[in-house]
This record gives structure tokens, sequence and C-alpha cells, in this order.
């Protein structure tokens, strides 16, 4: 079936009643003549399709691309203009006329334009009010696709999702972010299991991006002074469906040679980069929006990366509207909101007091107040000279809604923050929380999309956030669900030993080597997946802390185990790297060669076949600095079950029937003790419930109370932890109500 109709579409014509009571259904539209299609035509279509991100998450569109030539789709990162680039028209007519494509790019094409023509979305019935004043929505990253990368990780997967689902549900929302023409690094281990970092230039011209043009026609640029000299940037725009995504990008003539690359990587250099970084994504963001004629009815800060934003915000209603510093204060708050992501406490930017003077001098002079009022905005203590300027009290303080991304997460960031509230008990902190939840139609593989697709209800997709549609899974038969997970599992092994062979290729091991990591894992037994960053709180060596029992784990004759790893470390986090190396220098373990595995370079790519292929998606960080966590939604979505500590979005989905907890969700003052028990309580689990549920077999060889498992796992979260869910709580309680509308309270305060 086609999903062109998620959430919007085109308000089907409604049937007319004729006189005599017969009803008609209007008719289809007419199919597409041939003419059409001269080999121009053709590549334009092709084009137009490439050139808006649409195409990544409709997965007829991408295996359009891919078939036209799998092996430099692969090699190009799956970027579709690159490829068509390789192409002349009247090569691209032969390739289609050879796979009978004509008919899919076609109806992918008209797709495409009704999606952008929707005239009915839950939008227009639920957040009608946010009309033509859009949701500007601000993040130093977004992940949408693997070949555009300019996202780190969750963080920017994150805003990449929200912005997904918001163009889905028809949210009138314009983004905010910076282009980063190297983006973050590409991974490579040296035979030594040490990481190497890899910078590669992004070519605009291989991008889904086009300028943005100012009101002369020519390409935007925005100006930020500084006590020490004009900063510049130049703005693109980016289709991401519906929504238009704005980038700032610092390399213009004019900036000075340093200048020119401060937007060059994702969270390089040092503070003073980083202040400059903040300051083009927010005060350039709120200048760049401005000067293209967009009035927002509603700021929304990702993170406070772009906290700044919020006093040029002020400045133009001081400016505009003849407010008085206070009273502009007071309408931006209202009309702000501010999500916090992380509990720790070096994820929450700094700046000291001459920084702050050098780069929002000017800004405060246009603003009317002193050094020590503007630096008092960003601490705790307004007073308090010691205290440097942090961009998530200047979120907190601008801002009238706050949130943190799961229910643990906001108990513990109004802790946190209680004493920006000092007259207030912790429980009245103003810090809600809406959890984080993923894209299905990113995240979901093709083969389980064609399995709902034949046991839910025809429209289930534009349902998707009800409970009600995924409940319909447990009518599907084990059997099926097993095959498509294993089906999914034998892709997810193919993907990990061509990586692992490629890896050794580009180190130059022998032959030999090469052709080992061809034969890696084995599809029956069950396989373990743990990738994300490695930041020493997630602990990826935590179910290494008994070698002989891992051991005894991995070769067990009847029911073994095996692990893939991923993950990159911050370029300057040495503990981090050392934890990688510890890792993937097990392949030259005898005891674990073969049976754990480290796959390089963890990008969305990466992800996605890993999501769709592990058994288990393991998550053991040190409780409760796991804000949410995303990855794990997007095991669930494709059958995989969760096996991880109370943290983040776990501790409020596990029910005890729909994955496996890690301990009870205590906690101790000491991080060693805490380590310790949270690895025993692994081995535990892992001994205890995972690996006999999965090797319990009938008489068919299914494992029935783990496949029930799979069932209770998507009939219970797959509709909680969406992006549609998240962005229809934010939608409701916090754009509808900054906009002006009916207030509505963030849910479970
Ligand atoms: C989903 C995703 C993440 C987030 O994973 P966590 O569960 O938050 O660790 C990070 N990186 C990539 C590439 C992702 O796709």
């Amino acid at each position: 079936m086609s999903h062109a109709e998620e959430i919007g579409t085109r308000a089907p014509a409604a049937p007319k009643a004729e006189s005599n009571g017969a009803t008609v259904i209007p008719a289809p539209l007419p199919p597409p003549r041939l003419d059409e299609l001269s080999p121009q035509n053709l590549y334009d279509k092709c084009m137009a399709l490439a050139r808006n991100l649409w195409w990544s998450w409709h997965p007829e569109v991408t295996n359009m691309f891919r078939e036209l030539d799998p092996i430099r789709w692969r090699q190009l990162d799956h970027n579709p203009i690159a490829l068509l680039a390789e192409f002349t028209p009247e090569r691209l007519e032969a390739r289609a006329a050879e796979l009978v494509l004509y008919s899919r790019i076609n109806q992918a094409y008209r797709r495409l334009k009704e999606y952008m023509a929707a005239e009915s979305t839950w939008s227009t019935v639920h957040a009608g009010v946010l009309g033509s004043k859009p949701v500007a929505y601000f993040s130093a990253e977004f992940g949408i696709h693997e070949s555009v990368p300019i996202y780190s990780g969750g963080l920017g997967v994150l805003a990449g999702d929200h912005i997904k689902s918001a163009s889905g549900l028809g949210i009138p929302l314009i983004a905010v972010g910076l282009f980063y023409d190297q983006g973050y690094f590409r991974q490579h281990l040296d035979i030594d299991g040490y990481q190497h970092e890899e910078y590669l230039p992004n070519r605009v011209e291989s991008l889904p991006i086009e300028p943005a043009l100012g009101a002369d026609g020519e390409q935007l640029v925005v100006k930020i002074d500084t006590r020490t000299g004009a900063l510049h940037a130049k703005v693109w725009k980016m289709a991401v469906g519906r929504v238009d995504l704005y980038l700032l990008d610092s390399d213009v003539e004019g900036n000075s040679p340093e200048d020119r690359e401060l937007t060059s990587r994702l969270y390089g250099g040092d503070t003073r980069t980083r202040i400059r970084q903040e300051l083009i994504l927010g005060v350039g963001g709120v200048r760049a929006i401005r000067a293209l004629g967009i009035v927002p009815g509603v700021y929304h800060l990702n993170e406070g990366h772009s906290a700044f934003a919020t006093l040029e915000a002020v400045r133009g209603r001081m400016d505009r509207d003849g407010f008085s510093f206070d009273d502009a204060v007071r309408k931006i708050a209202r009309q702000t909101v501010f999500t916090t992501h992380t509990p720790v406490p070096a994820g929450h930017d700094r700046f000291d007091s001459g920084l702050i003077e050098e780069h929002l001098g000017p800004m405060r002079d246009a603003l009317g107040i002193s050094h020590d009022h503007l630096m008092s905005l960003g601490r705790v203590e307004p007073h308090n000279h010691g205290e440097t300027f942090c961009m998530t009290v200047l979120g907190l303080k601008l801002s009238r809604r706050a949130n943190a991304v799961s229910a643990l997460h906001g108990h513990v960031s109004r802790r946190m923050w209680a004493p920006l509230w000092p007259y207030r008990v912790e429980e009245e902190v103003p810090i809600g929380h809406i959890t984080n939840g993923v894209h299905l139609p990113t995240w979901l593989s093709w083969q389980m999309l064609q399995l709902y697709d034949r046991i839910f209800p025809a429209n289930w997709f534009r349902r998707m956030g009800e409970p009600d549609i995924w409940q319909k899974i447990h009518e599907c038969d084990p059997g099926e669900l097993w095959e498509t997970h294993y089906a999914l599992k034998n892709l997810l092994l193919q993907f990990v030993r061509r990586r692992l062979a490629r890896q050794c290729r580009r180190r130059g091991e022998c032959d030999e080597a090469v052709e080992m990591a061809r034969s890696v894992l084995d599809p029956n037994v069950l396989t373990i997946g743990f990738a994300r960053r490695f930041a020493t709180y997630k602990r990826a060596d935590l179910v290494l802390a008994d070698l002989d029992r891992l051991h005894g784990l991995v070769t067990c004759p009847d029911r073994p185990i095996q692990i893939i790893f991923a993950g990159k470390a911050h370029p300057a986090d040495e503990p981090g790297k050392a934890l990688i190396r510890k890792i993937a220098n097990l392949r030259n373990d005898p005891r674990f060669a073969g049976r754990v595995v480290f796959v390089e370079d963890y990008d969305m790519n990466v992800t996605r076949h890993l999501v769709q292929g592990v058994d288990v998606w393991l998550n053991n960080p040190r409780r409760p600095l796991e804000a949410s966590g995303t990855s794990g939604e997007k095991v669930v979505l494709n059958g995989g079950l969760n096996c991880s500590i109370l943290d983040g979005w776990w501790a409020e989905a596990f029910d005890g029937r729909n994955g496996f907890a890690i301990g009870r969700g205590e906690t101790h003052a000491n991080p060693e003790i805490t380590d310790r028990r949270d690895g025993e309580a692994l081995y535990k689990v892992l001994e205890n419930e995972v690996i006999p549920l999965f090797y319990e077999r009938d008489s068919d060889g299914l494992p029935r109370r783990w496949i029930r498992m799979m069932m209770n796992s998507i009939s219970s979260l797959a509709w909680r932890f969406s992006a549609h869910r998240m962005v229809m709580d934010y939608a409701r309680a916090c754009y509808v109500p900054a906009a002006g509308g009916v207030s509505c309270d963030m849910h479970n305060r």
C-alpha cells in the first residue's frame, strides 16, 4: 500500500451525493501521459525528489534511487543528488526503461506534490492558532539522513525526527541550524584499535540545499557585531518535507580566515569557537528568519546552544514595538519553549564574563542593560560574580515553558535547577517533561512495514499514535513475525560482515583476516547490539566487567550469545577512545574473535541496520544520566527487545512483560559500587532471563514466549515513543498556548 497518507493529505474530495442518492466516488487521477517523460523531464522529476529530504523516509523512493546503481548508491553514502550527477538525462532514461521505473518515478513525484499541497492535516484541526506564525525550532545539529552529515548523535537525530513529524502533522514550523561544511568526523580504527578522525568536506552542490534569498534576490547574509569586529553568516535552505530548515554558514567573504572556519565542524574547537558558533545560531538565526519575512509565533530552543536567540528576539520587540526591556522579556518568554537534554554538568555550555562582553557587548548596548544585568540572566545566583554565564540558565529564565525529555529526567532537572526558584519546593519547579520519541517512517524496516500493512487497518499509518492500532500485532502469526525478524537479522549480519571486511582491507590486513571477517557471527545465535556515543557514563564496557564470565556466555555450546558494538568517542575524549580500543581489540583475543565485533563509523546508516536486525538492544548507562535515549525506541518498531538499566525512557516504558530490566533502578553515591552492582545485575538478567527465554523453543523451533514479548513490546511502546506523539504533545502543551491559544498542561507534570 502507499503511505502518502501519512497524517495529512489533501482533503479527500467529499463524495458527491447525486439526486438519486447514489454516491459517486471521485475519479482517480488520470494516468500520466507518457509524452510527459522526455529524458529531461524524467531527470528533472528525479532531481526534484532528490532535493526534498521527504524521499529519505519513503522506502519506495529510496529503493528507486538504489536500483539506478546499487554500487554507486552505497559508495556515495546514499546521496541521490550525487548519484544523479553521474547520469545524463539520456542515460537515466535508458536505465529507467531497463528497470521499468517510469510509473514509480511519476507516482513518487505526484505524491510529493500532493504532500506539499495538503490542505487538511492534524495541525489544521489541533493547532490552527499557529496559522501564519510558525514555530521557529532551533538546534545546533540536525540528523536527517546519513547523506547530510550535519549531526553528531542523539540530539541531532532527535531534532531531525522532530521536524519530520512536524512535517507529517502539518505543523507550521521552520527550523534553524548551522551548516557544517565538514560536519562531524568519520571514524577509523587503526590496527591497535585506536580511533582516528577524518573530516571530509561536504560539497554544497551534492547536498539538497539552496541559497536562501534576501530581498535583493541574492543569498542572504546576516551580520552580528561583537566588540572585536563583525561576524557574517550566509543562509542556506533545505527542504525536509513541508519544513524549511535554514542553515547558517560562516564561510563568507568579509569574515577573517579563522571566522570562515567557525562553522566548519560540529563541536570542534575551544569555548571561544563555541560562543561564536552559538552567537551565529541564536542571534544570527533570529535575524535571518526576520530578514526572510518570517514572524515566528513560538521559539523552541532544542537545548541551550541556541539560547542567545531569546536576546535577539527581545531586542526585536523593543526596536519594532517600543517595549521596555522588561516588557519585551515578558512577551518573548511567553512565546518561548525551552527543552533541556542532559543532566550531565559538562553538557551545559558556560562562558566567562570576558567572552560574554566581547560577543554580547553590542547586544547589551542595544538592550540598554549593564554587563552585570546581562550576566545575571545566565547565572543561578544573579549577583554571584564568581559564576560564569550558563546557556541553560538563560534558556530557563527567558522561557515560560521548559521541559525535560523523560519523566525521570524531569525529576532530575527540577532538582538540578531548583536553586533558580528559591521560593519554590522542588515539585513546583516549572520544568515539565515530554518524553522523546522516534520518527516511525525513518526507522521502521521495509519488511516490518509490509507485515504491519497486512495486519493493521488500512489507514493505520495515519493513526500510528493510537494504542488500539498496535494491539492488532497480537493477531499476527508468531511464525510470520519470527521469520520477518530472522530475515532482518540476516541482513544485519551481511552488513556487519561487509563492513568488517572493508575495515580489514583498509588497515592493510592479510587476505586471511579479510576472509575471517566475512564469516563472523551466526544468524542462529542470540545477537545483542550496543551502539552509542562512547561517553563514559554510558559504560560501553559494563558487559566486559568479568571477561571469564562473558567468555562463558559467548562460547556456551547450546546457548551462545554474540555482540555487535559501534560508536564514536568525542575527538578530545581519551577515556572514551580507550574504551573503544578495549572493545575493538577483543577481535584479537581467541576467546572472543568472531563473536564480539566492532563496526566503525557509527552513523544513521549503521543505526538503521542495527536497530532493525538485533534480537536485543543493550543500554546500560549510569542512572540517572541518560536523559531519554532514543535508539531503543527504534528497536521496538522492528521487533527487537530492550535490555536496559531503568533510566531515561526505559524507566517509564518497562512493564515487566515488554523487555528486560537491568537492576531495579537503585543507585549508590559511590559510582564504583553502582558500576559493580549494575555489572552483576547485567550478567544475572542475561543468564537467568534473556538467554533462557531466547533458546526456549517449541516443536516448530519457535521461541513462543520470546515472540510474545516482542508483541508486547510493539503493542505497548511503538505508539507511545513515536515522534508523532512527542510533537503532538509539544503542540498541545507548548506551541498552542505559547502562540496564545487555549492552554493545556504538560501531562504527567
Ligand atoms: C538514534 C541515534 C542516537 C541516539 O541514541 P541513544 O539511544 O540516545 O544513545 C545516536 N546516534 C545515532 C546515529 C542515532 O541514530
